[in-house]
């Protein structure tokens, strides 16, 4: 992969000595001041907020990113163990309401340096070039102010920098991968077999796991803890991937930082800096620029929270933008039991996917599609998933204890983004005072028929390869969207390049300003739309106008 180490060093900047951190370049990190007025303050390090802070760093920007959480160490704060695991979610209040609420939780979001990614799967599919027209082309959904090829430069290096490891992909935009494919556990072969048997495509991959060396990180050892947070580092994560070559070009990262409100000048409308809270102290950050990367419920949040005489009713929210069209994934899984062993904890949960069904097929009664992949609980979550079935006590036991027979599959299904569907500020407040969001959420028909049609084909695979017994939970899985990019402040809160329409100088870099999410896990877009948007302020610097503009 010629390039990707002058591009991003973070792989090699890691120890080689069997630690996991590399403690000196924390240690020396630059520190700015609160009275510094920084290039940028971001907010959240995590997917969307850590690329632009690497891409930022390097370009020469004083640029520092604040984040509610810790500072992870892998070797310290991180076991082997599910239930302690638990830490790593965040789960500060939030109300949800809606005919179909969405329960929050450890389903839904990380907290800490590293964001989500440091306990997501580690799939990282590309969006397809339809996902960015589907209303011009299906009739549902939104376009976005950019194509697919705008974006493909942006793919192929995040792809490079995790780096992304799979077999050569047929659907959407073809496209090979920099890593050759992993080999697969029991629950990758039973989703192989079922789909050759029925004349489904299915391929290995796209996984963020080191197959192989990259720089210091080692090989994955398949012992399946990939939602847990990756002891050993070969899941790729910000906190390993973006953040140690940010540190190393002069970025500071300030964890342990709650912010509370983005300050807006009166006067001029422009941001001023975010106001925070780091060891119960109250204390204010000056920045030339502000972007916000928290997440898709706590963005909105922060934008509604930051309401000020400029924009009474939230930040960028003049034209009532803001929180809306959230969206989630429909993500049925469909669990078959084997006579044969399968052992699925015995992989990483990420192997096999197929996006046959990605796609608006005209033969079915519902627009746009969904993916199906394997995801392999740990015991825990297989507990839960047995007992939504409505299993209990003995028979939760014998669910329990045969475990080790059963395969799971799982889907997403593309549901539809819909205006109502979005982050207020509830009654109810947080401990630092602030209204906390409230998420409220409604399927559509089209949302409903997608996850009937994907539960019924998880169901023929499983069947197909000769399961005995077959169960199936309804779940949903990933946030993104509540504050779009649009072409105009009528439709959206962003442009293209995640600048606010309503204040030049701030930025929103994570996986909120999605006008749809496709039937991909959206971590690789969320990075790639943030270091498109980098390469666009870094140019625009360059170029001689002042950040922010
Ligand atoms: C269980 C699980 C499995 C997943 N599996 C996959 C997968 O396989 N593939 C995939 O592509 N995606 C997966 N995802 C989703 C993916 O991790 C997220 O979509 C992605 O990380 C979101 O990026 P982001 O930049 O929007 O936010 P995040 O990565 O979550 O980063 C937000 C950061 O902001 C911080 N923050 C929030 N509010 C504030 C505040 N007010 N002040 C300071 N800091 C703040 C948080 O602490 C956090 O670190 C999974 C998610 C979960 C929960
Ligand atoms: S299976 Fe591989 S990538 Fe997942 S936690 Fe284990 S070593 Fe890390």
């Amino acid at each position: 992969m010629p390039g990707v180490r002058d591009r991003n060093e973070s792989a090699w900047l890691l120890p080689n000595d069997g630690s996991r951190t590399n403690h000196r370049l924390r240690a020396d990190m630059r520190r700015f001041a609160d009275t510094d007025e920084i290039d940028l303050v971001i907010v959240g390090c995590g997917a969307g907020g850590s690329v632009l802070l690497q891409r930022l760093a390097r370009a020469g920007w004083r640029v520092a990113a604040l984040d509610a959480g810790p500072f992870w160490d892998p070797d310290a704060d991180w076991v082997s163990d599910e239930a302690g695991s638990h830490g790593l979610y965040w789960t500060d209040p939030r109300v949800i309401s809606g005919t179909d609420p969405v329960p929050m939780g450890s389903n839904n979001s990380g907290r800490g340096v590293g964001g989500s990614m440091v306990h997501y799967a580690g799939y990282t599919p590309r969006f397809h070039p339809s996902d960015f027209v589907t209303l011009a082309r299906d009739g549902v959904g939104a376009d976005w102010p950019l194509a697919y090829p705008e974006l493909r430069p942006y793919y192929e290096q995040i792809e490079q920098e995790l780096p992304v490891a799979g077999e050569r992909w047929p659907w959407g935009d073809p496209h090979g991968y920099p890593y050759r494919p992993h080999p697969v556990g029991g629950n990758g072969e039973i989703f192989l077999r079922g789909a050759r048997a029925l004349g489904i495509e299915a391929r290995v991959g796209p996984v963020a796991i080191a197959n192989g060396r990259f720089g210091n990180r080692p090989h994955c050892i398949y012992r399946g803890f990939c939602l847990q947070g990756c002891k050993v580092n070969a899941k790729a994560s910000p906190l390993i991937t973006h953040v140690p070559d940010a540190l190393a070009h002069g970025a500071e990262v300030r964890a342990d930082s709650m912010v509370t409100r983005i300050a807006i000048d009166r006067e001029s409308g422009r941001a001023l800096g975010v106001h925070y809270v780091r060891d119960g102290r109250e204390r204010f950050q000056r920045a030339a620029m502000v972007a916000v990367a928290g997440y898709s419920i706590e963005t909105p949040r922060l934008l509604l929270n930051s309401a000020c005489s400029r924009f009474p009713d939230g930040v960028g929210n003049d034209f009532d933008q803001v929180g809306r069209y959230l969206m989630v994934q429909g993500a049925p899984q469909t669990a078959g039991r084997f006579d044969a062993e399968v052992r699925m904890y015995k992989a990483p949960p990420p192997e096999v996917s197929t996006e046959q069904f990605y796609e608006t097929d005209p033969a079915r009664d519902f627009r746009r599609g969904f993916s199906i992949q394997t995801v392999s609980p740990l015991p825990i979550t297989w507990a839960e998933h047995v007992a939504a079935q409505g299993h209990w006590g003995g028979a939760l036991r014998e669910y329990m204890s045969d475990y080790v027979h059963w395969a799971c599959l799982g889907a997403l299904c593309e549901f539809l983004p819909q205006p109502g569907n979005r982050v207020t500020l509830a009654e109810e407040k947080d401990r630092y005072g602030l209204p906390v969001a409230d998420f409220s959420y409604s399927q559509c028909d089209n949302d409903r028929a997608q996850a009937k049609a994907a539960q019924s084909v998880m169901e023929d695979i499983l069947h197909a390869a000769g399961a005995d017994e077959v169960i199936t939970i309804q779940r949903y899985a990933h946030l993104v969207g509540g504050a779009r990019m649009a072409r105009d402040q009528y439709s959206g809160v962003v442009d293209q390049f995640c600048r606010s329409f309503a204040v030049p100088n701030l930025y929103i870099t994570d996986g909120s300003v999605l006008p749809t999410q496709g039937a991909a896990n959206p971590a690789l877009t969320i990075m790639a739309v943030a270091a498109r948007a980098a390469s666009h302020l870094a140019a625009g610097a360059r170029s001689g106008s002042a950040p922010g503009g």
